[in-house]
């Protein structure tokens, strides 16, 4: 006898026509695959976690700051206050929420050296990323490995949606050849964001994701569908054939995993802070890190990360070596910053 039917936990899911006690089987055996636990990430793996999928992995790269909680339902005050990284954060919160699934937290910048290991036995990946870089990524390995995909994005009270089937529909590549160029969109940094976006957005894909993970493509909204709760705009586009003539699912050319050494630094979208990562992915020990900086400036210290202020600067430094530097937005400084003080 399965603790959900102890329980009586899915009785409402069940009763649901479109999925039913097999549908619920269907999803508890699932495994799903959040790649980014901000807001949207958050708003997913609640929905994921309360309709009982069986297996979920959240990846994110970033901690929790006092910032967020207006609108990243998977954490608190205390999260914040403890810097706590929101891979784990999220999964101490969904522990409680439903304790028979399983929840694998990671915390890792995702990029072309671990992106396939991230994704394996995974039924569908949701994308709650804020990036194109990123998107371009999972849109390389998903199509790559033939794994459904959720695209979705919120800034301001705009949200944008598409799932992506690999060899059936068209890839985000297909739609989008380009990405945006940098600084030339606005961003939840510039122009902010409200949190009933983020729900809405979040919303479809997880529908989105129960129509696949219970076998029924034919519900699928197949379209590229964007709306703006404040400006009451509803819009489907339908999204047509693949393009014959696409890098990615045509040609299968996947360039942003065929990538040499990612870039050393990348600057964080408007947050006036850097993201270093070393060439060669390593682990650092935080303890001997902060007893060798502690002659130099302020250092905290928690198990997964350290954080160091020197200056107008303050950084925070990863087990996997890398550094959030936050007081620039200037990759130089930066580089020249974690040179000096964890060395490379
Ligand atoms: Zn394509």
């Amino acid at each position: 006898m399965n603790s959900q039917s102890r329980t009586g936990r899915y009785s409402r899911q069940e009763l649901f026509e479109g999925i039913g006690v097999a549908g619920q089987q269907q999803l508890s055996q699932a495994r799903v695959v959040i790649i980014g636990c901000g807001a949207l990430g958050s708003a997913q793996a609640e929905l994921l976690t309360r309709a009982g999928v069986g297996k979920l992995r959240v990846v994110d790269r970033d901690f929790v700051e006092f910032s967020n909680l207006q609108r990243q339902t998977m954490f608190t005050e205390s999260d914040a206050a403890n810097r706590l990284p929101k891979a784990i954060a999220a999964a101490n919160h969904i522990r409680e929420v439903n304790s028979e699934i399983v929840i694998e937290p990671e915390i890792a910048d995702v990029n072309h050296s671990n992106i396939e290991r991230l994704i394996e036995d995974a039924a569908v990946l949701i994308d709650g990323t804020d990036n194109f870089a990123t998107r371009y990524l999972i849109n390389d390995a998903c199509v790559k490995h033939d794994l459904n995909w959720i695209y979705g994005a919120a800034v301001g009270s705009y949200g944008v949606t598409m799932t992506i089937r690999p060899n059936v529909t068209p890839c985000l590549r297909c739609i989008f050849p380009e990405a945006p160029p940098a600084a030339s969109a606005p961003t939840c940094d510039t122009a902010g964001v409200i949190m009933p976006i983020i729900n809405m957005v979040a919303a479809i894909q997880v529908t989105e994701a129960l129509k696949l993970l219970t076998g029924q493509e034919e519900v699928l909204h197949q379209s590229l569908m964007q709306f703006d709760v404040w400006r009451n705009e509803w819009r489907h586009i339908s999204t047509g054939p693949m393009d014959a003539d696409c890098p990615t699912c045509a040609r299968r050319e996947f360039a942003t995993l065929d990538a040499g050494n990612p870039d050393f630094a990348a600057v964080l979208c408007g947050r006036d802070a850097v993201q270093v990562s070393p060439s060669q992915p390593g682990r650092i020990n935080l303890t001997t890190l902060s007893e060798r900086l502690s002659a130099a400036g302020e250092v905290k210290l928690n198990d997964y990360l350290l954080r160091f202020r020197t200056g107008e600067f303050e950084m925070t430094i990863f087990q996997d070596a890398r550094s959030i530097i936050r007081g620039t937005n200037d990759v130089a400084i930066a580089r020249s910053l974690y040179a000096r003080f964890v060395g490379n």
